[in-house]
């Protein structure tokens, strides 16, 4: 499957993400995941992006398209690939339109995910991470502990609170994401590609996506 998933930070893009990867194998591409795996790696990018990212700002879309144009022409991507926080301005999603265009590759759908802002804020700020970026599991200290504090049940790394879930950043990542990327549901409707799922279950999205998929 080709998708895109869109939504709020923590409205679940990359829960959603893993569960449909399991499915028929497509890729998942989390510009987030790359970015903080850049700046870990202390590289070009990474130090380019890091300012950005704690504050919870938009990295420039030079950087981003700069990293997916050579991301969705990588082998992997052939059997499908699931666009988790990307694009996320209206120029990514013009860029994205052309670059797919070139590459001969049709979308299925864009997917909104809509989950109310007050679950959004209480996940954020209850979310863990796993550190090791071949890995970054997601958990959350409510509803999905590890089984041993700080300690990622899948690999051994620490889990940790990322940088850019204060709750400055996080109010900050909203106010982005209502400025910058909210208009993207309309740039998709407008394309006939949107489906908007409304659900805080992620199972519950996936069922929702495979039925609109016929899978
Ligand atoms: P995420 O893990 O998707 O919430 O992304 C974490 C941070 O990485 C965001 O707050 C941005 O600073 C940056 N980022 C990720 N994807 C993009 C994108 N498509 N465009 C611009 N910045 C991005």
């Amino acid at each position: 499957m080709k998708l895109i998933l869109l939504g709020a930070p923590g409205a679940g893009k990359g829960t959603v993400a893993k569960l449909l990867t399991a499915i028929d194998g497509s890729v998942q591409i989390s510009t987030g995941d790359i970015l903080r795996g850049a700046v870990k790696d202390g590289t070009e990018l990474g130090k380019e992006a890091e300012g950005y990212m704690k504050r919870g700002d938009l990295v420039p879309d030079s950087l981003i398209m700069g990293i997916m144009g050579k991301r969705l022409q990588e082998p992997d991507c052939a059997k499908g690939f699931l666009l988790d926080g990307f694009p996320r301005t209206i120029p990514q999603s013009e860029a994205l339109t052309e670059m797919l265009t070139k590459l001969d590759i049709k979308l299925d759908m864009a997917v909104n995910i809509d989950v109310p802002r007050d679950v959004i804020l209480d996940r954020l700020c209850t979310r863990r991470t796993c550190n090791n970026q071949d890995c970054q599991a997601i958990y959350n200290v409510k509803s999905m502990p590890t089984k041993v504090e700080g300690i990622c049940d899948k690999c051994g790394s620490p889990v940790i609170q990322r940088d850019d879930e204060t709750e400055e950043a996080i109010s900050h990542r909203l106010e982005t994401y209502n400025e910058k990327t909210a208009p993207l549901i309309g740039f998709y409707e407008k394309a006939g590609l949107l489906k908007s799922i409304t659900g805080t279950s992620s199972d519950v999205v996936v069922a929702a996506i495979k039925s609109e998929l016929g899978i």
